[in-house]
């Protein structure tokens, strides 16, 4: 047997894993925080301050553990190059405004100061509305991730004659010059972003660049240590390209 032949086979095992490993583990992970969520709600009885403060802690652990998981599982996904893209006409404008929501609370809690600039005749576009609200969110919320207090997001969005651009920057901890080069790496974390959060898996990068690629779009960086990053991201003002796959990623 030569060596390419073992080497596919072996990652053809790890997707395997990966995939059953995330299948399983989705399930009582979802029943654990139904539950957890079912009783902070005090329907089954009041809780003391301590017991909600733990409740919390555990609805906040189980969405972090979801969250790898489902990442896991879109990682694998892509390995196997076989995730659909459905594009349908959505206002691009009203998605970054619905994350930009959800993150209002860490926002609010670091003082970040967000400005978001979104051309006003931006015209709806082609895409598949959860690929762009995994595009989207993931770079956002890396934004928040690596700021401080008081620092501040940029988030524009805009067209020229082709394609639509967007760019998300901020003024946080940026990128060792020499990891630079490895950040859209599978699993690749920078030294300063595992100092400052140690609990991410580094896979959120690697998805969205294959979702961008395989619709037809593009994403750079530029970014410098303890001064900030700017991540920009392109598709086509047609749309995304349509692709036919037997999973969706989540
Ligand atoms: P993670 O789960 O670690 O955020 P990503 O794949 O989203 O994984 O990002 C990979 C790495 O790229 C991060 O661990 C960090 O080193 C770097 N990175 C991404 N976005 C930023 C940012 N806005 N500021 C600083 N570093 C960033």
């Amino acid at each position: 047997m030569n060596q390419s032949v073992n080497h596919g086979a072996l990652e053809k095992a790890q997707e395997e894993f990966f995939s059953v490993a995330s299948h399983k583990l989705r399930s009582p992970l979802t029943t654990i925080g139904g539950y957890a969520s079912v009783l902070l709600q005090e329907n089954l009885g009041t809780l003391n301050e301590k017991q909600k403060e733990y409740l919390q802690e555990i609805i906040n652990a189980n969405k972090r553990m979801l969250t790898i998981v489902n990442e896991l599982l879109n990682a694998s996904r892509i390995d196997v190059d076989d995730f659909s893209i459905n594009p349908d006409l959505i206002d691009l404008k009203k998605i970054i405004n619905e994350i930009i929501n959800n993150l209002t609370l860490q926002i609010k809690t670091n003082k970040i100061h967000l400005n978001t600039i979104i051309d006003s005749d931006l015209p709806l576009l082609k895409v598949d509305e959860q690929l762009m609200k995994i595009v989207i969110q993931n770079v956002l919320i890396n934004a928040v991730t690596y700021t401080s207090k008081t620092d501040s997001i940029k988030v524009v969005v805009k067209k020229d004659a082709t394609d639509v651009l967007i760019q998300i920057s901020d003024t946080g901890i940026g990128i060792p010059a020499a990891q630079q080069s490895q950040i859209f790496t599978k699993f690749y974390r920078a030294d300063n972003a595992v100092a400052k959060q140690s609990e991410s898996a580094g896979l959120g990068l690697y998805i969205v660049k294959a979702v961008l690629v395989a619709s037809g779009g593009k994403i750079w960086f530029d970014s410098e240590e303890n001064k900030g990053s700017n991540f920009s991201m392109t598709l086509p003002l047609t749309g995304m390209k349509k692709r036919e796959g037997s999973n969706r990623l989540t």
